[in-house]
């Protein structure tokens, strides 16, 4: 199903993200000619290293792009309802077209109420009921940012989808069931499966497409894999044990400099050095659908900002 000459081969996603963020620039700037400017609004509820280094990462973006950027930085003792009077207020806010509330939230905030309470025209996460209905029916809408970035990173590698057998590892609200939908609507067909998945590497065995998005680290193995399919690798797992590094990446000196630097490694769900001997092409991690999802944001909310002025 694949141009033979690129059999084997990384997915670059790092390139094919700045190739998108080239292209929301440019349209950015055009808006702006026109005296638009879109803003994104980040909230992000206390002071986790992690969520924070993303929002800044987000924002940097933002502001590489030439989008307006918020951050709003609220202490982890909130309560739900003052958290949603904060995303009520930049509903109200005509300089933010998108809202993104970074997840996780804190026990005591009740998520669904936060993600339901952000107007679903400034949804550029695609969580909100209404876009996920909409996804469902097929309607132009804002889709969730890493199942969307799959997307691209198969239309931009030129691999055919339609009439494809396309296996989804995984069937969570913000990867798995959005990535299974887009799936079937550009004409694959779609399996799903999950923890409770019998035989699940002999299904994996039946797809030409397989997205990977279980959180479990190199899960998928070269013998699950079909000669020649286009493997995706969804999952960012944290490797800080020694052996287990060895086992996965060999004597790899990036990986090893990487453990060095910061005591782990990043590892995703299909077992990297295996599979690329037999799947024809494979996203990297890191390197391959993570840089897609904030490029993927900046162009939800340029997407965001024309749906609302009706563009
Ligand atoms: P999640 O909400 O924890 O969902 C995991 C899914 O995998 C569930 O549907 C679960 O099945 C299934 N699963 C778990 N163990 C399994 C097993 N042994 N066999 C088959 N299926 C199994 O995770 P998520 O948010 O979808 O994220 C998945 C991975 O992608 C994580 O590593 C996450 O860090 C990564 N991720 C990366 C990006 C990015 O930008 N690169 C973005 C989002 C997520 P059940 O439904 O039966 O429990």
């Amino acid at each position: 199903m694949m141009k033979s000459e690129m059999a084997g081969k990384f997915i670059n996603g790092t390139k094919i993200a700045d190739d998108i963020k080239r292209e929301v620039s440019g349209e950015v700037q055009t808006l702006k000619e026109r005296g638009i400017q879109p803003g994104l609004a980040v909230v992000l509820v206390g002071d986790d290293a992690a969520s924070s280094a993303y929002v800044n990462m987000k924002a940097k973006t933002c502001e590489q792009l030439g989008i307006y950027s918020r951050k709003l930085t609220i202490p982890s003792s909130v309560t739900t309802e003052q958290l949603l009077a904060e995303v009520q207020k930049l509903n109200q806010d005509n300089a933010i077209d998108g809202i993104l509330v970074q997840l996780p939230l804190p026990k005591q905030v009740n998520k669904h109420v936060i993600l339901e309470g952000v107007d679903p025209r400034k949804d550029v996460d695609g969580f909100h009921s209404a876009n996920v209905g909409s996804l469902v029916l097929g309607h132009e809408t804002l889709v969730a940012c890493t199942p969307s970035g799959v997307m691209e990173l198969l239309h931009r590698s030129n691999v055919k989808i339609e009439g494809a057998n396309a296996v989804v590892l995984g069937r969570s609200d913000d990867v798995g069931k959005p990535q299974a939908l887009l799936l079937m609507h550009a004409n694959a067909t779609v399996t799903i499966c999950h923890s409770k998945t019998r035989n699940l590497p002999e299904i994996v065995r039946q797809g030409d497409i397989v997205v990977a998005a279980i959180g479990k680290t190199a899960m998928v193995k070269r013998e699950w894999v079909k000669p020649g399919a286009v493997v995706i690798d969804v999952g960012t797992n944290r490797v800080s044990d020694r052996e287990e590094i060895q086992r996965l990446f060999g004597d790899d000196p990036v990986r090893w400099k990487d453990f060095e630097k910061r005591g782990y490694v990043w590892a995703g769900d299909v077992d990297e050095r295996g599979v690329k001997e037999v799947a024809s092409l494979l996203t990297p991690v890191p390197g391959g659908v993570g840089p897609m999802t904030i490029a993927i944001l900046m162009k939800n909310t340029l997407k965001a900002a024309r749906m609302r002025r009706g563009l």
